[in-house]
């Protein structure tokens, strides 16, 4: 094999692991997609999704919501908690 065979599979992984990171990154903030649909406090089963089974607030890179929404989703999520509307921790952990 040579030197060139070589670099031209180099060449393909790359552009390989580039795609499979494009489709990773590609994700839409639910909240930006469907304007109608917007963070509130009150609706605790659709903030219940960005939240882990233990109870915690999803990271932006797990959830794929924008830096505007997180902040007021963040924000929403602590206010249901305080109302005792969504937990702090779930039954589920020891
Ligand atoms: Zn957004």
């Amino acid at each position: 094999m040579n030197a060139r065979e070589l670099k031209e599979r180099r060449d393909k992984r790359k552009d390989q692991r580039n795609q499979k990171n494009a489709a990773l990154k590609h994700k839409n903030c639910p909240f930006c997609e469907d304007k109608t649909f917007f963070v509130d406090y009150r609706d605790t089963k659709r903030l219940s999704k960005f939240t882990s089974e233990q109870g915690r607030i999803l990271t932006r890179r797990t959830s794929g919501v924008c830096a505007l929404h997180q902040r007021q989703l963040v924000n929403a999520i602590k206010h249901a908690r305080h109302l005792a509307m969504l937990t702090f921790v779930s039954d589920m952990t020891r």
